[in-house]
Parts: structure tokens; C-alpha cells; sequence
């Protein structure tokens, strides 16, 4: 292979995909795996969806963009659409999860100043993930993403994750807080969920002292858990909610939604993106939300999280160096006692593409549409992929 151009931040495996068809990819070598990564959470659809496919040629065939100086039809009914299901008032649609994010902490800025708070400070997360830009790297929860990239920026107080009176204690003494931002389930940082309780608490001090309460569903969101949105299962509604990857199927996108007070921050010239909320992608995002609403995929990722859940759990029993099963739907993450990364080589090498994060968690982030054969099939190929990696790599040795 001669010398890439590309600049030097990727690691990736070795392999190709030349095409893709529901939950299965090829490689160019025309071999055959099972996709249990989506793309990181995107391809909810699976590939090459048929009706996904020709709304997107047919719209590329039409019109591809066109600049938000012009008002975008399809970009008003995607965001009617995505506001309906979230139960938010407006979105602001950009292209990327970092900048969903960077839309929240501007909103919560202007939010703070627009009622006198000079230093207005958002309450983040240890292990949380919102993204690589120089914000929202700042308001991740990683040192090792962080690291070299210093002077931060300012105006993020950092508690332990799951942890309310964490969150208490700073409220009772610093008037600067005007946000939390959060994950239901923190993706990059190793599938951690959070306590429901814990999210009504928020929620509830967030009210009382009239806090923006941003939960961030770039990962988490459009059905990856078997609602909608994660936080749905704890039965609160955010202020400002970040969205991306699986909003519109691997066309890149981002969103912002806000509701109440925060919906009402932003006048024309406070934000704005040139390639944001597009004819194509809105296209791309509506078709999108339109499939999960009349394929029932919800419920299916609900019942096949379960099946894989079931399936690992049967598979992994009493072997020794699997801490923890955990997750909701399918977004599944199985925690080992050593660092793993080898186990997406040995699983590419079965023929499943998996993933891990924060060294030790196996994580597993089907597409929606999958079904219960292919699910039990994630389990058995993982199931047997850790069994060998843990018989191969003692614990020590490997720590
Ligand atoms: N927020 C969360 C929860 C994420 O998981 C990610 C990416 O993994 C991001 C934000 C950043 O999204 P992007 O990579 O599209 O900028």
C-alpha cells in the first residue's frame, strides 16, 4: 500500500467494506460479517435500506442544498417531525454530535447571561462523551482525549457521574450553574446507565433552580434503547437535548432541540451553519424517523436488546474475568476485568464487527432492524470471542 495523505488520527483495522445490506456488511475481498457496531450508532436502518435509499436518491436527484438563507421546506417538516416525537418546541440542525453540543453549552451561555449570570457554568459529567471540538472536549470527561490540547476552556464544574448529591452540593454554593449536561447511558465512557431516581432528581433540581437540564442522546437517542429517547425510560423531558448519528442513517447530521425558556434563547445572528438541515439531510432524518415509526422498531430494539442480553448472559455464565452485563436495548456493553482491545481483530476474524470502549467494555450497538436469529447470533460469535480472548490472555499479563 503506498503512503496515506490522510492525517494521522485513526488507528483502523484492516479490513474494507464494499457494501452493505440490512445488518450485513462485505468486505472487498467479498467476505461476509455481522454488524453489531452501526457505524458508532448510526446505521439504525441497517444498509442499503430500500426506502431510505430511493427517498435520498430521489431528493439528491431534485435538490441537493440550498443555505439557510433561504427558508428549507424539508428542513421544517423534519424538524416538526423530530420536535413531535421528543416533545421539544424547536431544533437547530448542524452536522456533526460535537457541534449538537456545542448548540446546548451556546444556549445555556446565552441562557445564563440573557438573566445576569456573568460566569455562567455547566455542571458535566466524569466519563462523559460530548464530542472532539475544543467545547466540547472540554466538557468530556476524558483525560486521555483532553490530554495536549490544553488551555481548556472554562465554565464546566465536573461531578462523579450517578452521583445527586454531587450535583446538590455545587447548587448550594455557586450561582453561576445554569445547566447540567448529561448521558443517560454514558456510550464512549463504557456503557455506564444511569439510576432512573437519579435522572428524576436532576430533573427535579434542574426545575427549582431553574437550570437547563441538557441530556445529550447523540448515542443514546432515535430508538438505540427501545424508545425514542433514553431519557424517556426515567419519564423526564430535557430542556436542551444534543442529537446526531442515528438521526439520519450515516448522512451526517446534528440537532439541537430545546423546549420552555430555552427554545426562546437564540435571535437571528446568535448561531448558524452553512451545510446544517439541508434538503437532502432533512430528507435523510425524516425518512428516517418515518421507517422506525412503521417498522415498529422500537419494540424491536427493545425485544432484540433482550435476546442478545439473554444470550449473553446464558453464554458468559461464571466465567471468571466478566465483570458486568449491562445496557438498555441495544446499546450493550460487557465489562472485563482487563483491557480488551483485541477482541474486535479476534471478532472481525469470526466474521462480527464489535467494538471497544474505555479499554475493558465489549460494546455492542447493533442496527435496529435487526432480528432474533442475527441477535442470537451477536451473542454466541461475543460469547465465544471473550471465552477465547480471557483463556488467552491472563489477567495480569494483560493488565
Ligand atoms: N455525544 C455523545 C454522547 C457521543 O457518543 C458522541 C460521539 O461518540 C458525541 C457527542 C460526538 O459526536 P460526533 O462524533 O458526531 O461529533
Amino acid at each position: 500500500m503506498t503512503a496515506s495523505h490522510l492525517m494521522n488520527t485513526y488507528a483502523p483495522n484492516p479490513v474494507s467494506f464494499a457494501r452493505g445490506e440490512g445488518v450485513w456488511l462485505w468486505d472487498v475481498n467479498g467476505k461476509k460479517y455481522l454488524d453489531a457496531l452501526s457505524g458508532i450508532a448510526v446505521s439504525g436502518l441497517g444498509h442499503a435500506h430500500p426506502a431510505f435509499t430511493k427517498a435520498i436518491n430521489e431528493q439528491a436527484g431534485r435538490l441537493i442544498h440550498t443555505s439557510n438563507h433561504f427558508v428549507v421546506p424539508e428542513q421544517e417538516r423534519a424538524a416538526a417531525k423530530v420536535c413531535a416525537i421528543a416533545n421539544m418546541d424547536n431544533a437547530f440542525f448542524c452536522n456533526s454530535g460535537a457541534e449538537a453540543n456545542e448548540c446546548a453549552i451556546k444556549i445555556a451561555r446565552l441562557y445564563g447571561h440573557q438573566r445576569g449570570v456573568e460566569n455562567a457554568t455547566i455542571i458535566v459529567m466524569e466519563k462523559a462523551w460530548h464530542g472532539r471540538t475544543l467545547a466540547t472536549l472540554s466538557a468530556t470527561g476524558s483525560r486521555k482525549a483532553q490530554a495536549g490540547f490544553e488551555p481548556l476552556m472554562g465554565g464546566f464544574l465536573r461531578v462523579p457521574y450517578n452521583d445527586f448529591a454531587a450535583i446538590e452540593k455545587i447548587g448550594e454554593s455557586n450561582a453561576s450553574v445554569v445547566a447540567v449536561l448529561l448521558e443517560v447511558l454514558q456510550g464512549e465512557g463504557g456503557i455506564h446507565v444511569a439510576d432512573m431516581g437519579y435522572l428524576r432528581k436532576v430533573r427535579e433540581i434542574c426545575d427549582r433552580k431553574e437550570w437547563l437540564l441538557m441530556i445529550d442522546e447523540v448515542q443514546s437517542g432515535i430508538g438505540r434503547t427501545g424508545k425514542w429517547f433514553a431519557h424517556q425510560w426515567a419519564g423526564i423531558v430535557p430542556d436542551v437535548m444534543p442529537l446526531a448519528k442515528g438521526l439520519a442513517s450515516g448522512v451526517p447530521i446534528g440537532a439541537c432541540l430545546a423546549r420552555g425558556a430555552a427554545a426562546k434563547v437564540f435571535k437571528p445572528g446568535n448561531h448558524g451553519t452553512t451545510f446544517g438541515g439541508g434538503p437532502l439531510v432533512s430528507v435523510a432524518a425524516l425518512t428516517t424517523l418515518e421507517i422506525i415509526e412503521r417498522d415498529g422498531l422500537l419494540d424491536n430494539a427493545a425485544r432484540m436488546g433482550q435476546v442478545i442480553t439473554d444470550g449473553l448472559r446464558s453464554g458468559l455464565a461464571g466465567v471468571a474475568g466478566v465483570k458486568e452485563i449491562r445496557g438498555i436495548g441495544l446499546m450493550l456493553g460487557v465489562e472485563l476485568d482487563r483491557p480488551c482491545g483485541d477482541i474486535v481483530r479476534r471478532a472481525l476474524e469470526a466474521g462480527l464487527v464489535a467494538n471497544v470502549t474505555a479499554d475493558k467494555v465489549v460494546r455492542l450497538l447493533p442496527p435496529l432492524v435487526i432480528n432474533e436469529a442475527e441477535a442470537r447470533q451477536i451473542a454466541s460469535i461475543v460469547s465465544a470471542t471473550i471465552k477465547s480472548f480471557l483463556s488467552e490472555a491472563p489477567a495480569a499479563a494483560a493488565a
